[in-house]
């Protein structure tokens, strides 16, 4: 009840003044049209060029069943040298420990799992969230705005991050019937569709990998950040176009950007991403 800022009453009862299914929205409706909506082959490159990413399990998980291929994703970028935490909300689900109930399920070990306030304040580092069918567990207005019904509770605060992949069905509100400002961030990318369909899509193309790498990366990279991407270049470039050979790993989760970088840490990261992007990707030098 404390996580959720609410009474027991109203945690078992209640259902923050709201019908479920209906969405309840101060101003002007949000449409598809307002999101950035991708598709798997996207989510799979941004992922395969991650170095940092973070999975948020929600109700949505439970019911499309995905645990199993969840973990099969994970253990997919884990292979790639991608570093990869489950974050665990204390009331993500339907009833206490439910995520976790369904990730011991799929054998995802115990010291992947971690706690909110664990990965909150390190959140701008990472490259990636991917929202697996949560949705009030990761609303911005619970931190944001005094006037919303789950202000106070405390959230995984994946709009910090770099990127972040919402695996839902719709624009649908989640248990407290709000819409979630997150679906509509620049930085957010909506994956519609069952998870589980959504995840096995993810796979399936990482199997298929060389039709990845065959296509140009730089393209795929300004597809998925469209305009913004093309400023951060051209600015980068000092002209007004879009330069062959640039690192679409620069391009997906900024260089030394805001961020100061240690000049060591520099080398290592681009280390990381010959390591990663040519050789688990199948590119070859040679062909750069
Ligand atoms: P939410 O209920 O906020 O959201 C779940 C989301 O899952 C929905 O928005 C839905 O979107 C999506 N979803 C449903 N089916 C699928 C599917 N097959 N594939 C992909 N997505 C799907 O879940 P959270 O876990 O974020 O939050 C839990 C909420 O439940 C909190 O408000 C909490 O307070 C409340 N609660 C928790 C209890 C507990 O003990 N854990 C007990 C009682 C209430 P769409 O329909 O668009 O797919």
């Amino acid at each position: 009840c404390k996580a959720m800022n609410r009474s027991l009453a109203n945690v078992i009862f209640g259902s923050f003044g709201q019908v479920a299914g209906k969405e309840l929205v101060a101003g002007e409706k949000r449409t598809m049209a307002d999101v950035n909506d991708v598709q798997a082959d996207d989510v799979a490159m941004l992922l395969a060029y991650a170095k940092q990413v973070v999975i948020v399990p929600g109700y949505g998980l439970a019911v499309a069943q995905a645990q199993h291929k969840l973990r099969e994703l994970c253990d997919n970028l884990e292979s790639r040298g991608v570093n990869v935490k489950y974050v665990v909300h204390p009331v993500a689900g339907r009833m206490p420990g439910h995520m976790n109930v369904l990730l011991a399920e799929a054998n995802v070990p115990y010291n992947q799992l971690y706690e909110p306030e664990d990965v909150n304040p390190d959140m701008a580092n990472v490259d990636a969230c991917l929202v697996v069918g949560a949705n009030d567990v990761v609303n911005p207005a619970a931190r944001d705005d005094p006037d919303s019904d789950l202000y106070g509770m405390p959230i995984i605060e994946v709009d910090r991050s770099k990127h972040t992949v919402v695996m839902k069905r719709s624009l649908n509100p989640g248990f407290a019937g709000l819409d979630n400002e997150l679906f509509y961030l620049r930085n957010t990318m909506m994956l519609f569709g069952d998870a589980g369909d959504s995840i096995g899509r993810i796979l399936e193309d990482f199997r298929e990998h060389r039709r990845l790498v065959q296509r140009d990366r730089l393209a795929l990279a300004l597809r998925l950040r469209g305009d913004h991407l093309i400023r951060r270049l051209r600015f980068r470039q000092g002209r007004g176009g879009v330069v062959d050979g640039a690192d679409p790993r620069d391009l997906l989760f900024g260089g030394p950007g805001p961020r100061q970088v240690h000049e060591n840490d520099e080398r290592h990261h681009e280390h990381r991403v010959d390591r990663r992007g040519d050789e688990h990707l199948g590119r070859q030098t040679e062909q750069e």
